[in-house]
């Protein structure tokens, strides 16, 4: 079966890159070997960029093709027989429509590194801002403490944004933030939680990549460190992704050594609304399974209940594919903490990374009542 023959230009990531006539597709693989070559297609050539790679044949394919690729790709699909619609029809249209609103307040729209420091200095009493560790180009990664003075409480880690493109992330911790502030002494319920529960939100997980995003106009799609590498969208892959590189590293040191009353760990990525437990690396259960999915039931029945969004929950083979090395089975199995999920928040493909930012509240507002779930949970399990 042939492959695309495109390999020859050697693609660099420029600073400002337009979309025009850029197409999403959306492929849906039927067997074992469509899957493959698509499997092909994503090994050999770098310049299409997979938003969802093929992984099974359960759920389809998301792919990015520039504009002179668009016909040989569908002619190729359509010779290899491989079903597959046209999601985004022009991603600089949709891009345009939402740099147009990329201004003002920092809850109204994406919102900006810097702001993070400000926000928590308005709630001295119930937060702590710190630095977890450093970027790759010596950035400080900001972590921030929320919850009431106590002692021996339990916690909740929330690793954000490791992937710079997935904006709605950052957007929608930030928001949890605000909520548990305000809630606090107001909301009875929230006020007891935080008084037993500590939440550990690092926001941006990869700063290096979301300011160099922010301040290009092709911000969703420019890599992190691009440049060098065949592959300079390495961040494709939008799934769990194993400690390897520096900005996990001081994460992962940061919860093994601070982390003994972590008990759940929420890895939230964007997109696909789903929610989902350890393992990665193999189809087997961890021996915690059924508790996890018991509490992921609960949350995604919570999240559901605010806006009417449906997650699905699952292990990471079940809903993706076996995916080695991911921060949850690391939380889980060398960390020690048993309720560790990775989360891909809105939508299911409609906007895919471009997900309008009027999105944003209700994306926050649904994933603060999975949130408290979580919360409550472990409070109830754990606290002495
Ligand atoms: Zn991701």
């Amino acid at each position: 079966m042939k492959v695309l023959l495109l390999l020859f230009t050697i693609t660099v990531a420029s600073a400002i890159k337009r979309f025009d006539g850029e197409q999403v597709l959306r492929i849906f693989p039927k067997d074992e070997r469509q899957l493959q070559e698509l499997v092909k297609l994503e090994m050999t050539e770098a310049r299409l960029d997979f938003w969802k790679r093929p992984g099974g044949l359960s759920r389809p394919v998301d792919v990015r093709v520039p504009k002179d690729l668009l016909t040989h790709m569908k002619k190729l699909l359509g010779n290899t027989g491989i079903q597959y619609t046209v999601m985004i029809d022009d991603l600089q249209q949709l891009i345009n429509n939402q740099t147009s609103t990329l201004k003002g307040d920092i809850f109204d729209e994406y919102n900006n590194y810097e702001e993070l420091q400000n926000f928590a200095h308005e709630y001295p009493s119930l937060t702590t801002l710190f630095n977890i560790g450093s970027t790759y180009e010596g950035r400080d990664i900001k972590a921030i403490r929320v919850g009431a003075p106590g002692t021996n409480k339990v916690a909740v880690f929330l690793e954000g944004q490791i992937h710079s493109r997935e904006w709605i992330v950052s957007a929608t911790l930030l928001y949890n933030i605000k909520f548990l502030l305000e809630d606090y002494g107001l909301v009875e319920h929230i006020t007891e939680l935080m008084n037993k529960v500590d939440f550990y939100f690092v926001p941006v997980t990869n700063p290096d990549g979301y300011i160099y995003t922010m301040n290009h106009v092709s911000y969703r799609f420019i890599c992190a460190k691009g440049g060098s590498s065949n592959y300079p969208c390495a961040d494709t892959y939008h799934g769990p992704r194993a400690f390897s590189e520096v900005e996990t590293q001081s994460l992962s040191e940061w919860v093994k050594a601070k982390g003994q009353n972590i008990k759940a760990y929420l890895a939230v990525h964007s997109y696909s609304q789903l929610w989902m437990s350890p393992y990665g690396w193999t189809s087997e259960v961890p021996k915690d399974y059924d508790d996890l999915q018991s509490l992921a039931k609960k949350a995604v029945s919570a999240l559901a209940a605010v806006h009417g969004t449906k997650f699905d929950h699952g292990s990471i083979p079940r809903l993706l594919y076996i995916a080695s090395g991911g921060s949850i089975d690391w939380a889980y199995n060398v960390a020690g903490i048993k309720y560790s999920y990775a989360i891909e928040l809105r939508d299911t493909g409609r906007y895919g990374f471009i997900l309008p930012a009027d999105q944003i509240e209700p994306s926050a507002e649904e994933f603060y009542a999975a949130l408290k779930v979580v919360a409550e949970h472990i409070a109830k399990e754990f606290s002495t």
